[in-house]
């Protein structure tokens, strides 16, 4: 609408209403006034020459009356007759008196003593009865058939033939058409009447045509173009014919349409330029949102695959999803060896919800990791929900939750929870991020867990199971600064099958490996969590045990050779006393040594003295129990040459 758009009084249906009105009002100003100027001259043509007629008929009839009285004086030639000179003056100036239409004379009481109509005298005039004594002399009475005069009788004119008194002998009463003037004077003003009634209805008439050629047939014209234009029909425009002032408008108009058009033009381009411009913004978002999302896959892919460590890892995805996706609530749950989804890290921390374990198919988690598709509950409050029974992440109890499964080859490793406290708030661009994000902490869970593993192998001793020799060394390392820094006793065990040669000689070497496993399972199922059980090298073992003294080691070195001994699985033949048995050498920190290399040589010279001892036996290092430099280089406990520092020379002397 804009610059057309009318004001309600202005509204095309009014303007219907009212379409005539100019031409009207145009109307009315000029033929109204000429027929009123027209009717106003008319009446006063009228009164003025009423008036003049008026007067006219009355001096005529004054005149007359003057006359007829006048023959009163002439000489009554009858006396049976009187006033018969009167009606021979009268009979013989007829022309004259052509205009008198009545005649008498009345006595005062109204009696007509003489009439110019023959057979009247006699009778009273209707209406005249007394009217001499009253009437003035010269008294004019208008009436409808002309006009009549009462002339008092009894002057002079009467004194020839009257003696009375004047005033008793009654009036002339005389009645004088009407003129002919006056008759074709109202002929004349119903002609002009009528002739002005029909100049100004014909002057009404040319005027409503020309209004209406000119100005009311334009106008509408015109308006019906401002309809069009008003409707959005910008190329209409409207007919401009001369020079009058509507042809001056309609090409003002036409040009201001004009206008409008181009700023149509002008703003349908720039529609076009905006949509455009909109388009490639949205574009540009969505790019930038996209390189967001890789840039954030990027960083999850950086970050985890910089570590092999689970618990870091995990840790890492927590940084990155509570900083980069703004998600306040969230859990991962890992896939557990007995086929329970178990919650290893969640965020907020500290909410109580690490270790909870859900069944397959439990919540919207347990259903993600059965289906091993994402489960999205809109509104995790709504108790439609099949879901909303049991669910978790975080305190709140109401609005968004995806659980995203990690698969990596098929594999369901665990589910990855997002939750946010307003309904609907993840959106489909979110759902297939997260997802991505969810595969990538598969891939990285599934690394962190085969590394895991093969750490796990390379620190176990694939015979027994129990930790290998690096594993202890490493272990070793770590107790003896613990017992250093808080000044606690480590004490150590060297434990050595007695005569083994001989069963691996006598039962093989399969039997010999089943025979370690037995030993191995007796010492593991006897020790302490914190105790560490490792293999130290074919039948050797070692148990370090903190916080242990040296007493209480030995007897803990007691209670595992009594226990081994004592085992009914491990009778051999092979052996001198039908069973195996243990030797066993205990040293402790830092009591004996304070060094790791010098407390495991005194283990060992302990365990040399147990041998020497006549084996199955448990004895505590005590100085001087170091192997003489000249001793048969024991079979007992074989250090591997790798282990360079760690040399089988006993403390304080030299190697050989
Ligand atoms: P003692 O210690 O009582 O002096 O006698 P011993 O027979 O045990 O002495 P020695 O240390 O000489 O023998 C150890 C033997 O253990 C040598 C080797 O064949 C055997 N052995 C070492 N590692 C394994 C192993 O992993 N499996 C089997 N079956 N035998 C092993
Ligand atoms: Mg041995
Ligand atoms: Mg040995």
């Amino acid at each position: 609408m804009g610059l057309l758009e009318l004001a309600p009084a202005a509204h095309p249906e009014n303007m219907a209403l009212g379409s005539h009105t100019i031409g009207r009002k145009l109307l009315w100003s000029i033929a109204m006034p000429g027929f009123l100027v027209a009717l106003l001259g008319a009446g006063y043509f009228w009164h003025e020459t009423q008036q003049a007629l008026q007067e006219t008929s009355r001096d005529e009839a004054l005149a007359l009356a003057q006359f007829v009285t006048s023959t009163f004086t002439l000489p009554q030639a009858d006396r049976e007759h009187p006033h018969g000179a009167v009606s021979e003056v009268i009979s013989s100036n007829t022309l004259l008196l052509r205009s008198v239409k009545e005649l008498r004379i009345l006595a005062p009481t109204g009696q007509i003593r003489w009439s110019r109509e023959r057979g009247e005298e006699g009778q009273v005039l209707p209406g005249h009865a007394r009217l001499a004594e009253t009437v003035p002399s010269g008294q004019i009475h208008a009436s409808g058939t002309g006009t009549e005069l009462l002339q008092p009788l009894g002057g002079a004119e009467c004194s020839g033939c009257h003696t009375a008194h004047t005033a008793s002998l009654g009036m002339l009463q005389l009645r004088v058409s009407e003129p002919r003037l006056s008759r074709q004077l109202t002929e004349g003003f119903l002609f002009v009447v009528t002739g002005a009634m029909l100049f100004v209805g014909l002057l009404a008439l040319v005027t409503t045509l020309s209004l209406r050629f000119f100005i009311t047939r334009p106008l509408r014209r015109l308006a019906a173009v401002m309809r069009r234009a008003e409707e959005g029909d910008l190329l209409v425009r409207a007919e401009v014919r001369g020079s009058d002032e509507i042809s001056l408008l309609s090409a003002a108009f036409n040009q201001m349409l004009g206008r409008l058009t181009s700023m149509k033009v002008e703003e349908i381009d720039t529609q076009r330029d905006l949509v455009v411009t909109k388009d490639k913004l949205a574009l540009k978002e969505k790019l930038e949102e996209r390189i967001t999302e890789l840039s954030l896959l990027f960083d999850v892919a950086h970050s985890l695959n910089s570590t092999l460590e689970l618990e870091e890892m995990l840790e890492r995805i927590t940084r990155l999803i509570v900083e980069r996706l703004k998600i306040p609530d969230f859990s991962i749950m890992l896939l557990n060896p007995e086929g329970t989804l178990e919650v290893r890290c969640a965020w907020p921390k500290n909410q109580g919800i690490e270790g909870l374990a859900f069944k397959l198919g439990e919540g919207a988690c347990g259903r993600a990791a059965e289906t091993l598709r994402a489960v999205y509950l809109t509104d995790v409050s709504d108790p439609s929900s099949v879901f909303a029974r049991r669910n978790l992440v975080g305190e709140s109890d109401r609005g968004a939750l995806l659980s995203v499964p990690m698969v990596h080859m098929d594999v369901l490793l665990g589910v990855i929870n997002f939750q946010r406290p307003v309904v609907a708030s993840f959106s489909p661009e979110e759902l297939e991020l997260l997802t991505a994000v969810a595969d990538q902490a598969a891939t990285a869970v599934k690394n962190a867990r085969l590394h895991e593993e093969t750490v796990q192998l390379t620190m176990t001793d694939p015979l027994t199971g129990v930790p290998n020799r690096r594993h202890l060394f490493t272990r070793m390392e770590q107790e003896l600064a613990r017992a250093e820094r808080y000044q606690t006793p480590l004490s150590i065990l060297m434990v050595d099958v007695d005569y083994f040669k001989r069963l691996n000689d006598a039962a093989g070497h399969r039997a010999g490996d089943e025979t370690l496993r037995k030993v191995c399972d007796v010492l593991r199922t006897r020790v302490r969590k914190v105790d560490t059980l490792a293999r130290y090298g074919g039948e050797e073992f070692m148990i370090l045990l903190p916080q242990t003294s040296k007493a209480d080691a030995l007897e803990v070195g007691e209670k595992l050779r009594r226990a081994v001994a004592d085992a009914p699985s491990l009778t051999s033949s092979s052996q001198p006393t039908g069973h195996v048995t243990i030797s066993i050498g205990v040293a402790c920190y830092p009591v004996d040594a304070t060094h790791q290399d010098m407390l495991m040589d005194c283990s060992d010279s302990a365990l040399y003295a147990s041998k020497r001892g006549g084996r199955n036996k448990v004895t505590a290092y005590e100085p001087g129990m170091e192997i003489h430099p000249g001793r048969e280089r024991g079979p007992h406990v074989s250090r591997p040459s790798t282990e360079g520092t760690r040399g089988l020379t006993p403390p304080g002397v030299a190697k050989a």
